[in-house]
Parts: C-alpha cells; structure tokens; sequence
C-alpha cells in the first residue's frame, strides 16, 4: 500500500515547519521517539514518512527533491524507512517459539523486537526510521493499542527507545497517547495530529472569548467557563469545539519559537478532542461538565 502524500505539507505546515526546523537546526534537534496521536491515523502516516523523508534528504530538502533518498522515500523502498505493522514480518527461519506465519497474528511480537535490536546493532548510512502502527489485512492503517504493541514487546525495545543507536528515529501512531504503554509514552515527544487540514482554519465564533486565553488568571476561570458555555450553547457544540483547535493550531502556527506555548497549546488541543469525544458518547456528557473540565484545564495550569 502507498501511504506517502505528496500533498502532505500543504495538509499539515506547522508540524513540517517545526519538524524541518529541528531537522535542519543542529542547536534545536528532534527527539528520536516521537509519539504521534490523533483521529486519522493515515495522515499521522504521511507525516511520519513526510519526517523520515527530511531526515534521509542528501539535498536541499524541498517538497519536490529528486534526489535518491527522496525518490526511495515517496515510492516506499528506502532501505531503512520501515512501516511496522504486526503483519508486516516474517520470522527469519520460522523460529518454533513466535508464529512464523502473519496469518491471525495479534500482535508486533518479541521476535519482531529481537529482530530490530539485531538490525540496529549494524551501522547504516542512512537515517533509520521505524514507524509503529498497525494496519489490517487490506493494508489499512490502524492505531496501536495495548493489544498489537504489547508490554512485553516494548519492554524488550525500551532500553533502545532510550538510547538508541545514532541516526535512529522511533514514530508511533496512535489515537489516544493513553492506549500506548505508559513507560514509551513518557519516552516520546508527543504531537497531536489534528484530522482536519491546517489551511483556512476558521475560528470566528470564539476568537473573541478565547482571545490570549493563556494569560488569564485563574481567578478568573469562572468568567472564561461562563462566556465558554455561552457560546457552545448558542452554537452547534462540536463546531464551537473544532473552531477552538483552529484557534490553538493558528496560534501555535504564529509562534513556532515560542515552546513554552508551544507545548501548552499541543496538550490543550488534546484537551479539546477529549471534550469532542465527550459530547460525542452515546449517552453524551452533560455539555456543562464537558465545559467545566476543559476550562479547568485551560486555565488553571
Ligand atoms: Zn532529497
């Protein structure tokens, strides 16, 4: 299956923006486990091999670059960029005590961790780029979760997640950071990859209300809960929510050397898609709880 997207900077500035800038910044350097979460798990995908692209480049970089790292990248074949699924291995020699065939394989086993200690253990030119997920038998792309990245599984890779060899990049895709073993999980820089297109982020309707939310005093989070409600109540409650995550990505857009925002705005989106989901459960939460939270969590950090 082809996963990379040549659209792919178009769909997602910011993130390439800050992933370029560390790649190419000896100073500001990207975590070599990074933990991608978020409702689309192809678009986390077509990032992740997006990032492996920028971090194999012998050239300048660019969207349209033709040089042979680049080319390998976009058609799949790099040597050392790697999808992997459960499904996508085959125990060398059919060893008796893992499964050496893929058929009703549950998940990416201690073979399967063996063998990247092994891999990584000979040198390579290129910069290595192992993307985790999971996908079904018709190649399409699903999240990890406890069940197909088990604990034994990223217990025998932890030590390498820690200190992994040089020019060595771990991604993992995943709806919900809490569905990944907590000890990979505090390893990674997390990113939320938002399902929706970074373009023509609309927020009209709470601009207003969540103008500089960052600065308002905790002793005010009773006023900023109040206008919150305000507002998701007069309004289509989802869409109100979806215009606060623009709100967040155009401002992280605007202030990309800003970390400390930076990262606050990356755990409120979280936040917010929390909140989507909660409105969304069958029964829904009740909208003012929903409300309370999130604004707890904006403001009183
Ligand atoms: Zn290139």
């Amino acid at each position: 299956m082809q996963y990379y997207n040549n659209e792919i900077s178009q769909k997602y500035p910011k993130l390439l923006e800050y992933f370029s800038g560390g790649i190419t910044d000896e100073n500001k350097n990207i975590s070599h486990c990074l933990l991608f979460w978020g409702p689309d798990i192809t678009s986390q995908c077509e990032l992740a091999l997006e990032v492996a692209r920028l971090l194999n480049c012998s050239e300048d970089k660019s969207q349209n670059c033709n040089c042979l790292n680049c080319r390998w990248v976009k058609e799949q074949t790099h040597p050392a960029v790697k999808i992997y699924t459960r499904l996508d291995f085959k125990e060398a020699g059919g060893s008796s005590d893992d499964d050496d065939s893929t058929k009703g394989k549950k998940n990416i086993n201690i073979g399967q961790a063996k063998a990247i200690i092994n891999e990584l253990a000979v040198t390579s030119d290129y910069h290595r780029v192992y993307i985790f997920c999971d996908r079904d038998e018709d190649g399409n792309l699903l999240p990890l979760n406890q069940m197909n990245f088990p604990e034994a599984t990223s217990n025998a890779l932890l030590k390498t997640f820690e200190e992994p060899p040089k020019n060595t990049t771990f991604i993992f895709l995943t709806k919900d950071k809490s569905d990944v073993i907590s000890t990979v999980v505090s390893r990674a820089q997390a990113f939320f990859v938002s399902g929706v297109l970074e373009e023509d982020l609309d927020y009209s309707l709470v601009e207003g209300v969540l103008d500089n939310y960052w600065t308002i005093a905790r002793n005010d989070v009773l006023d900023f809960e109040n206008n919150l409600l305000k507002l998701v109540v007069e309004n289509e409650p989802k869409e109100i929510l979806t215009q606060i995550q623009n709100y967040m990505l155009a401002t992280i857009k605007s202030n990309l050397e800003n970390k400390h925002l930076y990262y606050r705005l990356m755990e409120d989106l979280g936040y917010v898609e929390d909140a989507k989901r909660q409105i969304s459960l069958t029964p829904a939460m009740n909208l003012q709880t929903v409300v309370e939270n999130l604004s707890f969590k904006m403001i009183l950090k």
